[in-house]
Parts: structure tokens; sequence; C-alpha cells
């Protein structure tokens, strides 16, 4: 049994990754302060005596005895980074310095959830790790983008100054189950969208793409990037590498609530990048994982969680 530290544990990804992590026989803390994450996404571990909720913001020190950290806590979703820009970076360059503290104090080692979005608008693709990547630093993601690529710096100084051991994964676009249905994500907006008959709503030209993971494999290869014994630090990439515009995905959506829907055309918001596939050679290699969740069959699960949480709502309102 490991004592296990996840940071946005009541987040979308976090919420998966404390219940395999309970599962699996860990004594898990769950630690968010509740910005976009949700009592529900861990509601049925409270009560565990294995699992610790703690009302907490990682921009504030925190003391506890740990094995291992994972550091989700961060907004994920464009518009939820950007609601409060100051505070993201903050979350991501104090934060993260509190996060490494622990881990040098405690030897804990340390997974950092870093991002895709390191890529900017990417101009190699699909993007390998050794990619320095396309950020405007003075945009309206670079709150994120930069917060994310300075954690990864904060990562590498500890390791080389300190010893401290760690672990960078760069998570693409991932969906599933528990998904913030109001998050204004590509996923979520569009699911929402065709289940009640509204217009989809496609920025721009709906021909930049993006490259979907369902959530299950995603907590597969960062348990084993953690565990992986072998000292690999990363940075890897966790994804799936099967792109499709968005105007694609717009359709599949369409097709497979059986809406009737109509796609509708607004603005591209500003530095949205233009095509992202990770190449996950290297994560293959590694760690020996790659998903094998299918697109359909992930998006089955996650319209399904989200007709009946939209059950729930009409029930309780
Ligand atoms: P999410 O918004 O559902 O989860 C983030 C969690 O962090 C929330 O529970 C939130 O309340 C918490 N949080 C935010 N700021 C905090 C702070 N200062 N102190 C404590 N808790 C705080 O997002 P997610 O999709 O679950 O993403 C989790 C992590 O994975 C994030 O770090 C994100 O950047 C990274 N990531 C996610 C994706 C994706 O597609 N979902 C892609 C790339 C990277
Ligand atoms: N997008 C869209 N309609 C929406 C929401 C998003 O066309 O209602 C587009 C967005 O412009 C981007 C892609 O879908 O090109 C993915 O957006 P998301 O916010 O999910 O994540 P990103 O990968 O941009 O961080």
């Amino acid at each position: 049994m490991k004592r296990i530290l996840i940071t946005g544990g009541a987040g979308f990804i976090g919420g998966h990754l404390c219940e395999r992590l309970l599962n699996e026989g860990n004594d898990i803390i769950c630690l968010d302060n509740f910005f976009t994450g949700s009592k529900d996404n861990i509601r049925h571990l409270i009560g565990n005596s294995h699992f610790e909720l703690v009302r907490h913001d990682i921009t504030k020190e925190y003391f506890a005895e740990v094995d291992q950290i994972y550091n989700l806590a961060c907004p994920a979703s464009p518009p939820h980074y950007q609601y409060n820009p100051i505070k993201t970076i903050k979350t991501s360059i104090l934060g993260v310095i509190n996060m490494l503290g622990l881990a040098k104090r405690c030897k804990a080692t340390i997974l950092q959830a870093s991002t895709s979005e390191v890529y900017g608008d990417p101009k190699i693709h699909p993007q390998t790790e050794d990619y320095w990547g396309n950020v405007n630093p003075i945009g309206v993601r670079s709150c994120y983008d930069e917060g994310k690529r300075c954690a990864e710096t904060l990562m590498m100084d500890y390791y080389r100054q300190n010893n401290v051991d760690i672990r960078i994964v760069r998570i693409f676009n991932t969906y599933g189950p528990n998904m913030d249905m109001n998050d204004g994500r590509v996923v979520s907006n569009f699911i929402l969208q065709a289940l009640n008959g509204e217009d989809i709503t496609v920025y721009g030209d709906g021909l930049q793409t993006r490259s979907f993971c369902y959530v299950d494999d995603l907590i597969d290869a960062m348990i084993k990037m953690m565990n992986n014994p072998q000292g690999f630090i990363g940075p890897v990439n966790l994804g799936n590498s099967s792109e499709r515009t968005i105007l694609d995905f717009a359709k599949v959506i369409i097709e497979m609530t059986h809406s009737k829907s109509k796609i509708i055309y607004k603005n591209l918001p500003s530095d949205d990048p233009m095509q992202r596939q990770p190449d996950l050679v290297l994560a293959k290699r590694e760690l020996n994982w790659q998903p094998s969740t299918d697109i359909k069959a992930g998006l089955e699960k996650t319209i399904k969680y989200f007709e009946e949480k939209m059950i729930e709502i009409r029930k309780n309102s």
C-alpha cells in the first residue's frame, strides 16, 4: 500500500485516478479547491477509510507524508483557465513549486500532468517530445500554455538540482464520463448540444484537428509512468493518435446521438491550434503502452453518462 496524493483529485481525470488507485489498494489523499472539480466525481469514495478528501489550494503550502504525488490541479478547459488567467498561472507555477517542495521533503515521486499545449500551434506533425513548440507567450492561452511549460522547467530543475524523482506526462485531448458538461470543451459542447437538439457550434471552418483519448487509457498510462521501474522521467506524450477534423467530429456526434441538430459556424478563438496529434512511439517503447479504446466505444459511454446526468438534473430541478 502506498500513500498517494492526487491534487485536482475531484476533477474529471483526477476522480478516475482516485478511484483506480484506491481500488488497487492504496491510501489516497484527494486534494482540491473545487474551482472546476466536483464532489460528484468522488462522492462514491467518501467514507472509505483509505480515502481522504482535503479542500486546499496548491498555491499555498501543504504538508503531508506521502510516497507519490500526481499533480493534476489546474483548470483544463479554455473557458475555465481563461476565466482567471492570473490564478491559472499561479496554480501552474506556485502550485508546482509547493508540490515539488513536498516531494523533495518526503522523497516522494511526483508526476506532473503537462499538456499538448506546450507545443502551442505546432509546426511539426505529429508532435514528438523533442519538439520545442510554437507558443504565443502573450496570447489568451498563454496563462495555461506558458504556465505548463514553466511547470516542466521547474520539474527538470528540481530533478537536476535536488535529485527529486520526477515524471512528466504531456496529455492530449482526453474525454469520458465525469467530464463537466458545461466546461466549454468540444466533446462536452457537442454532446450536450446534440442531445438538446441545439445547433452544434463549430469554431472556424472546422478543419482544425484534434486526437481524442478515452480516459481509461490515459489512467493506465499515467499509472505505468509513475511506477516505471527503469527511471524514465519523460516528458512523454499520452493520448490517442487517431486524428480527425472538428467538423468530422461534429458529424460523428450527430450520428451517434441520432440528433436533428444543425451545424453552425462561429469565430475561431485566438491562437486555437490548427492541428494536434501525438507521436506515441516513446510511450510504446518506454511504457509498453498504447491506447486501446476505439472512439465510438468511448463516445458511447460518454454520451450515456451525459444522458443520465441530464435526467438527474431535470429530476432535481
Ligand atoms: P478539471 O478541470 O476537471 O480538473 C482540474 C482539477 O483541479 C479540478 O478539480 C479543480 O477544482 C482543481 N484545481 C484547479 N486549481 C486548483 C488549485 N489551485 N488548487 C487545488 N485544486 C485546483 O480538468 P481535467 O481535464 O481533469 O485535467 C486534469 C489535469 O490534466 C490538468 O492539470 C490539465 O491541465 C491536464 N490535462 C488535461 C487534458 C484533458 O484533455 N482533459 C489535456 C491536457 C492536460
Ligand atoms: N471547438 C468548437 N466548438 C466548440 C468548442 C470547441 O469547434 O463548441 C473547437 C475549438 O476551437 C478547438 C477544438 O474544438 O479547435 C478543441 O477545443 P477544446 O476547447 O475542446 O480543447 P483544445 O484542444 O482547444 O484545448
